[in-house]
Formats: structure tokens, C-alpha cells, sequence
């Protein structure tokens, strides 16, 4: 009747107004590339998608630390130990499935067949030896600098090639040396952030420091409430922000796409290995997102996967528009707590860990890469390369913050560990926007799909420490 197709359309607003954005902006994106828009065009058109991007990352830092240190806070250390186990035993155990579907996937599919295309140029990039970027990773776990962890930006060299993206306007936008105004593009050395930054963000250090210091203030007893109430204050502040962003997000969602389809390159390297190649990727994701992660899902908590998944959709199109699991961060908590109403104890301790270390599509990813990489240089993989690039290809994904693109970078790591060409990052450079986006959302899945499993195994710690707590206790 009419009144249940309001009832449905109040209830789905949000949702509804998500995926709109995302077909909107397809549509739109496809309908202005004929117009061949110049790239200051493009910025210009793509802002409201820009300013969601600043608005979420403005929230990452404080949202990580309040939810991080209240979440421990809330939880005995005990608890909190067995919690932190099955999290560490789940995220181990998904990205170990993401690296061997994706290896099995390259194998079979063989996307590398024939000679090698020359997809795009050829640069030099910098080799990373693998035991320096596990210091690297391990080091950036302890910042001595809490401040500078909050704001440091870490530039590294990765080749050189014409910018398309994230940069304000400014005098490099414009010839000045001739004092024309004019526009042009400019070739820069790219700032690509090394493992464990977040957008100048040390994320892993932080998350170390603020477990520890919630797990403190949690055993402080009297003298620890003020701290308590604060984070628990600033927390709740930070959601209702989270609130108002996501009215926003739609708007922003419909540009970042749309922008983004107005400005990629033709594809017309996409009939041969690049195209497979993109293929092959797809099918991964799909496999591990839509059959292993709900199976796993089903199988151990008994709920249908794909109600908890649809509860979740604003979370993965927000990854989808973002290709940044830690920017989508704000959105993920929102979906899990009021969609999903996962515990906040678990979101809070769960999430921002999750976000920043586990990253299934991004393994899944990389592994694959890697072996396609194998592939077009007529390299055979033996089984002991194949196993050293599941666990490179898994501690790159750990080290890989969440932010776009962040993948390509500590594949270099996987690459040097089996002795393949790291300058042959730069042959699926070309379609990897498009991939980002979508091992994202994988990631961003893999995490609430964990929060959701861990949740569900730690029911009775839970409810046990409501009863200890005097809080009302919901029947199962
Ligand atoms: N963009 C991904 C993320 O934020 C990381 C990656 O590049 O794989 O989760």
C-alpha cells in the first residue's frame, strides 16, 4: 500500500539516496567524457566530491583515538585479551584466504599470457629491501613523537609521472615563470606515503599508543574517571559530527565518481593483459566479498550474511567513492552501531584496528600482482616464491595505510622479496584507481564483517560485564 511505500522509502533514505549517487555519478561521469574537460575543469567539477574527502579525514584522527581509547577503557584487560585474540586470529585468517584465492585465481586465469605489453612507460622506481620495510612497519608502531604522529608527512620516491590528482590550487597550477596564468599540468616526484601512514598520519603508532593508554585509564579506577569521561565525551561528539557528514556524503559520493570516470584514460590498452588482468582482479574480490567473508560470517554466527552486509551499504559505497578504508572509517561506525547494532565496546576497539592492519582486498591484491607481474615477464613462480609472496604480500597489505592507492606502493616490497621488476609497478598503474576502489570496499567489508564475528564471540564477556556493571542486560 502507500503508506508502507513511505514507510519504506523514510527507512531507506539513506541508502536509497547512496546508491542513487553512485548510478547518478556513473551516468554523469559517462555523459560529460565526450566533452574532453581540461584537467582545471575537472578539479573544479570534482570539488564537492573533494570536500567530503577533507570533512572524513578531518574526522580519522580524533574518531581513531577517542574510539580506540574508550573501547579498551570499557573492557577488563582479560577481556579485552580474548577479544583482541579473535580479532588477531580472524584478520590473520581472512587475509591468509584473500592471499590464496588471489594466488589461485592468477594461476589459473593466467591474465600475463604472450610477450610483454607495453601498457604504459617505463620509470625507474626505487628498490625497498624487504627487511628495511619490516623495521619500517615495526618502528612505526612506537612514534617518539605523539604530536608529530598526528601530523607527519613522509615523502618517498615513486618514479615520476604527470599528477592528475589532490592538488590544491596554487602557484604550481600556473605557468608563472612566463607570468601567463595559463594552466598547464606539471610533472612532480609524487608524495606517496610509506607503510603506516595515514594522510601524514602515523595511524599504526597511534593505534599502539592509544590501546595501551585506554587499557591504562581502564584499570585506573576513581583517579582514571575524569580521563574516561572525557574520551568518552569527545567520542560521542565526534559521532554526531559523523551524523551531519553523512547528509553530505551522497553529494560528495556522486562527484568523487563522477570525476573521476570524466578524467581516467581511455581504455584502449584494456583488450589484452591489462584487461585480463583487470578481470582476473575482479573475480578475486568477488570471491572472497561475496562468498568466503558471508559464508564465514553464516557459519559462525548462524545470521544471515547478507541482511548484516545490506546494513552496511553506506559504509562500502563511501569506500567505493573514497578508495579510502580510513577516510570511510566514520561512515563504517555509524553503519555497524546503528545499522547492525554491533556493540560499541567491539566497534570502538575493533574498527580503527581493523582499518588501519587489515586489509583483505589489498593482500588479495597484491599477491595476485605480484604473480601477474611473474606472468608478463615469462618469470615461472617456484612454490617457495609463491609462499614468500603470500607473506609479503600479506605484511604489505598490514603495512599498507588506508588511503588511496596506498597498495601500489608496498607492493614494491612484495616485488623485491621474489627478485621481479619493481619498475613493472608501473604497467597496471593505469587501471589501478578503478582496482583501489574496489579492494577497498573489499576491505572495508573484511573489517565489518569482523567486527560483527568477533562480537558474536564475545557475548558472554559482554554480558558478563553488564551484569558486573549493573547495566541492563538484553535477553538473547
Ligand atoms: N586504498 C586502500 C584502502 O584504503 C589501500 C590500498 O591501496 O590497497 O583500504
Amino acid at each position: 500500500s502507500k503508506e508502507d511505500v513511505q514507510a519504506f522509502l523514510k527507512k531507506n533514505a539513506f541508502v536509497l539516496f547512496t546508491v542513487g549517487a553512485v548510478i547518478v555519478g556513473i551516468v554523469l561521469g559517462f555523459a560529460l567524457r565526450p566533452y574532453k574537460m581540461s584537467f582545471r575543469e575537472v578539479k573544479y567539477f570534482s570539488f564537492p566530491g573533494e570536500l567530503l574527502m577533507r570533512m572524513l579525514q578531518m574526522l580519522v584522527l580524533p574518531l581513531l583515538i577517542s574510539s580506540l581509547i574508550t573501547g579498551m577503557a570499557a573492557l577488563d584487560s582479560k577481556a579485552s585479551g580474548k577479544m583482541g585474540m579473535r580479532a588477531v586470529i580472524y584478520y590473520m585468517t581472512t587475509t591468509f584466504i584473500a592471499v590464496f584465492i588471489g594466488i589461485i585465481i592468477v594461476l589459473i586465469i593466467h591474465p600475463g599470457k604472450g610477450s610483454k605489453d607495453e601498457f604504459g612507460k617505463q620509470q625507474t622506481i626505487e628498490q625497498v629491501s624487504p627487511a628495511d620495510a619490516f623495521l619500517d612497519l615495526i618502528r612505526n608502531m612506537f612514534p617518539p613523537n605523539l604530536v608529530q604522529a598526528c601530523t607527519q608527512q613522509f615523502k618517498t620516491k615513486y618514479g615520476k609521472r604527470v599528477v592528475h590528482v589532490t592538488m590544491t590550487v596554487n602557484d604550481t597550477l600556473f605557468n608563472s615563470t612566463n607570468g601567463t596564468q595559463e594552466f598547464m599540468e606539471i610533472t612532480r616526484e609524487e608524495v606517496i606515503p610509506v607503510p603506516g601512514q595515514v594522510n601524514g598520519v602515523n595511524a599504526l603508532g597511534l593505534v599502539v599508543f592509544s590501546m595501551c593508554f585506554g587499557l591504562i585509564i581502564g584499570n585506573m579506577k576513581e583517579q582514571g574517571q575524569l580521563l574516561r569521561d572525557f574520551f568518552d565525551s569527545l567520542n560521542e561528539a565526534i559521532m554526531r559530527l559523523v551524523a551531519i557528514i553523512m547528509w553530505y556524503a551522497p553529494v560528495g559520493i556522486l562527484f568523487l565518481i563522477a570525476g573521476k570516470i570524466v578524467e581516467m584514460d581511455d581504455l584502449t590498452q584494456m583488450g589484452g593483459q591489462l584487461g585480463m588482468y583487470t578481470i582476473t582482479v575482479i573475480i578475486g574480490l568477488l570471491i572472497h566479498a561475496v562468498l568466503i567473508l558471508p559464508t564465514l560470517y553464516f557459519v559462525i554466527t548462524r545470521q544471515n550474511p547478507f541482511i548484516f552486509i545490506a546494513g552496511l551499504l553506506q559504509a562500502l559505497v563511501t569506500a567505493l567513492g573514497t578508495s579510502s578504508s580510513s577516510a570511510t572509517l566514520p561512515v563504517t561506525f555509524k553503519c555497524l552501531e546503528e545499522n547492525n547494532k554491533i556493540d560499541k565496546r567491539i566497534t570502538r576497539f575493533v574498527l580503527p584496528v581493523g582499518a588501519t592492519i587489515n586489509m583483505d582486498g589489498t593482500a588479495l591484491y597484491e599477491a595476485l600482482a605480484a604473480i601477474f607481474i611473474a606472468q608478463v615477464n615469462n618469470m615461472e613462480m617456484n612454490f617457495g616464491q609463491i609462499i614468500t609472496i603470500s607473506i609479503t604480500a600479506t605484511a604489505a597489505s598490514i603495512g599498507a595505510a588506508g588511503i588511496p592507492q596506498a597498495g601500489l606502493v608496498t607492493m614494491v616490497i612484495v616485488l623485491t622479496s621474489v627478485g621481479l621488476p619493481t619498475d613493472d609497478i608501473t604497467l597496471i598503474i593505469a587501471v589501478d584507481w578503478f582496482l583501489d576502489r574496489l579492494r577497498t570496499t573489499t576491505n572495508v567489508l573484511g573489517d565489518s564483517i569482523g567486527a560483527g564475528i568477533v562480537e558474536f564471540l564475545s557475548r558472554h564477556e559482554l554480558r558478563s560485564k553488564d551484569v558486573e556493571m549493573g547495566n541492563s542486560v538484553l535477553e538473547e
